[in-house]
C-alpha cells in the first residue's frame, strides 16, 4: 500500500485497488482491453490510434465550423469579414506571400524593414501594428499574441472579449491593413489614434445602417478561397 501511494496518483491507485483478487492464485498477466481476445496486436494499436486521430480532426473540424460561424455572425462589412477570413487562411497579399509566388522581390516589411513581412507581422508583430494595438481596447493582450499565427491570436482574442469588442477588433485589424497599403501604395499614413478612430465610426456607421440588417453573406467553402 506504503507503494502504490508512493508512485500512483490517488485515482489510479482506487482503480487498481478495486481489482478483484484471483482465489485460485493465478499470475498477473498482461491484456489488451480492446481486443475480445484481450491480446495486443499492431492492427489493433494501429486501429486505435487511427480511429483517435478521425475523432481529434472531427473535434477540430467543429471547432472551426464554430469559429466561421462566429465570424460571419460579426456585425461588419462583408469586406471586413471576408478580409478577415482570409487573413486567417494566410492567402492576403503579404510580402511574404508575394515573394513565395515570385510576383515581390523581397518579403521585408516595408515599415519596419526588420521582418519578413507575414500576415500576422503585418498586422500583430510589425511595430506600426503594434502601436496601434496599444493605444486600443486590445492592448492588454497584444504581448500574448503579436507572435501567434493570424487565426489563433483572432480566435485567443474572441474568447476573451464581448462580441462588439471582437467586432471592432476585427475592423481595427482591417484599418491596419488599410494603412499599410496607403503607406505601400501612397506613401502616406495615419497616426494609430486616427486607425482606430477610422475602425470604432466604421464599426458603428456599419451598425446604424440598413445593411446591417441584410443576410450576412459567406464564401462557400470555409477551408480556402
Ligand atoms: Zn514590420
Amino acid at each position: 500500500m506504503e507503494k502504490l501511494n508512493r508512485i500512483l496518483l490517488p485515482a489510479d491507485k482506487e482503480a487498481i485497488l478495486s481489482i478483484p483478487v484471483s482465489w485460485s492464485g493465478g499470475q498477473d498477466s498482461l491484456r489488451w482491453h480492446f481486443e475480445k481476445m484481450r491480446v495486443f496486436t499492431v492492427k489493433s494499436g494501429y486501429c486505435l490510434a487511427l480511429n483517435d486521430r478521425i475523432q481529434g480532426s472531427v473535434s477540430n473540424l467543429s471547432k472551426s465550423h464554430n469559429w466561421w460561424n462566429l465570424l460571419w455572425s460579426l456585425v461588419l462589412p462583408p469586406k471586413v469579414k471576408i478580409f478577415i477570413w482570409r487573413a486567417c487562411l494566410n492567402v492576403v497579399p503579404s510580402l511574404e506571400n508575394l515573394y513565395h509566388r515570385k510576383i515581390a522581390a523581397a518579403p521585408s516589411c516595408t515599415r519596419c524593414a526588420s521582418h519578413v513581412e507575414s500576415t500576422s507581422h503585418a498586422l500583430f508583430g510589425c511595430k506600426a501594428a503594434r502601436r496601434v494595438w496599444t493605444a486600443s481596447h486590445c492592448s492588454g493582450f497584444l504581448a500574448l499574441v503579436r507572435r501567434l499565427p493570424v487565426m489563433d491570436a483572432l480566435q485567443f482574442l474572441a474568447s476573451h472579449l464581448s462580441l462588439d469588442d471582437f467586432g471592432l477588433t476585427c475592423m481595427v485589424a482591417w484599418a491596419i491593413w488599410e494603412d499599410r497599403n496607403a503607406l505601400l501604395n501612397c506613401g502616406t499614413t495615419k497616426e494609430p489614434e486616427m486607425v482606430i478612430a477610422k475602425a470604432t465610426t466604421l464599426v458603428d456607421e456599419f451598425k446604424g445602417s440598413k445593411c446591417a440588417l441584410c443576410p450576412q453573406v459567406s464564401p462557400t467553402a470555409v477551408n480556402g478561397p
